[in-house]
């Protein structure tokens, strides 16, 4: 019972259409589990490494036939007849056989696959719904109350994700009710009357990599503005029924040479010392709660200035900077940098180390965000994740696309449940 009999992976496509790995665990019993890997755009340095193959005629290089060769031919053998339910033991049996600082031999992605499939077959195995098998690896234990996180939505997409000419990646809003259903209501309704409001406007309403409109609209305050005239056309007040967050993603313009940050792309580029001016005085004119990735991932002083600054008004969200490791978060910790935390489970590739992160940031009280990546697929773990270990958030993109709101669907389903 509860045996793993087969691990298997095969190439599937994320939602930019470039390949991913999606993995399957069979049992002898039996069940099976299955995940799929999603994969960023604006990806820290510090993350595991994501084996892509470098084969320039397939996919322009970036199929995952290698990842996908290693989990049939190196982890399958390794996993066969581990008892699924034990996710330390399998996470660390396919770390110490990878045996590299990043999971490079094997590929994060290939570890990633597996732990998720385990983590699956292991919940239906035992008859339990993701959410609450999982729950049972964390510190909270059975008798913790779940809670549903509040989604941070991206309805405006620049940076990476988009053409909108935008240095800030993430323009998000954040709505506030008891129940996760209405706040996903109040986030759609802002999303469509943003929508009409661009359409007013004459700017275009195509949407970015994660679901969020994409217009050309010149400045990154006037995206903030915008979104505030949203909220309200929408009959909510800014501020009371949605809060706004901000994702700067800031590694993206930083430039390593000057030291210098290139926030508007007709302006000339600034210090940190001049960004956290900047961000302080956004925040005392909008109603800012979450601001991720201020400045650069190697910026620990200016992290630290900022952190000083403004830990009592937001949440300063480690992204880029912590990539969900655990070493990271300790020196964040002991130099008292950050307050929250992004996770997301394929920056270190394993269910067992995200789980470790989380627990860690909870221990000394940063705010935990649970996030999906720009390139996403069908698959909803993330969902199941952000409740079993009562997540303060869950960052899951826009109200279109269906990569995306499935995750709120998923959450939907939960919180009719428990
Ligand atoms: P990514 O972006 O998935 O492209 O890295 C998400 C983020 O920066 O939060
Ligand atoms: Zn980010």
């Amino acid at each position: 019972m509860h045996r793993i009999k087969s691990v298997s992976a095969y190439e599937i496509l994320d939602s930019r259409g470039n390949p991913t790995v999606r993995a399957r665990v069979e049992l002898d019993n039996g069940v099976s589990g299955v995940a799929s890997v999603p994969s960023g755009a604006s990806t820290g340095i510090h993350e595991a490494l994501e084996l892509r193959d470098n084969d320039p005629k397939r996919f322009n290089g970036k199929g995952v036939v290698k990842a996908v060769r290693n989990v049939n031919r190196k982890i399958a053998p390794l996993l066969r007849g581990y008892d699924v339910r034990d996710q330390r033991s399998i996470d660390s049996a396919m770390i110490g056989l990878d045996g590299t600082e990043n999971k490079s031999r094997l590929g994060a992605n290939s570890i990633l696959g597996v732990s998720l499939a385990c983590a699956h077959a292991a919940a239906s195995s035992t008859k339990k719904p993701l959410y609450r098998y999982l729950r049972s690896h964390t510190k909270l234990g059975t008798k913790t109350p779940y809670r549903l996180p509040y989604p941070t939505m991206n309805i405006l997409n620049g940076g990476k994700h988009a053409d909108s000419g935008l240095s800030i990646q993430e323009f998000m809003i954040i709505p506030q009710r008891p129940s996760l259903r209405e706040r996903v209501r109040i986030g759609a309704e802002v999303f469509s009357a943003l929508k009409r409001l661009l359409v007013k406007k004459n700017f275009s309403t195509l949407v970015g990599d994660e679901g969020g409109f994409a217009p050309r609209i010149g400045t990154n305050e006037r995206a903030l503005k915008l979104i505030m005239n949203a909220i309200t056309t929408a009959g909510y007040l800014p501020g009371k029924d949605v809060l706004l967050g901000l994702d700067l993603a800031a590694s993206e313009f930083y430039d390593s040479t000057t030291g210098l940050y290139s926030l508007e792309h007709d302006k000339k580029p600034i210090s940190s010392d001049r960004m956290i001016e900047i961000i302080d005085d956004w925040k005392t004119r909008y109603p800012l709660y979450i601001i991720e990735d201020p400045l650069d991932q190697d910026d620990w002083a200016g992290w630290a200035r900022i952190t000083k600054k403004l830990r009592h008004k937001v949440k300063l969200v480690g992204d880029d900077l912590f990539v969900t490791n655990i070493k990271r978060l300790k020196a964040g910790i002991d130099k008292g940098v950050a307050n929250a935390i992004l996770i997301k489970l394929n920056q270190i590739g394993s269910v067992s180390e995200t789980l470790d992160c989380i627990s860690l940031a909870q221990k000394h009280s940063y705010t935990v965000i649970v996030s999906h990546r720009s390139g996403e697929t069908g698959d909803t773990t993330i969902a199941d994740l952000a409740v079993a270990t009562n997540s303060d958030y869950i960052k899951t993109g826009s109200l279109s696309r269906s990569e995306r709101v499935e995750k709120y669907n998923r959450l939907i389903e939960i919180e009719q449940e428990i």
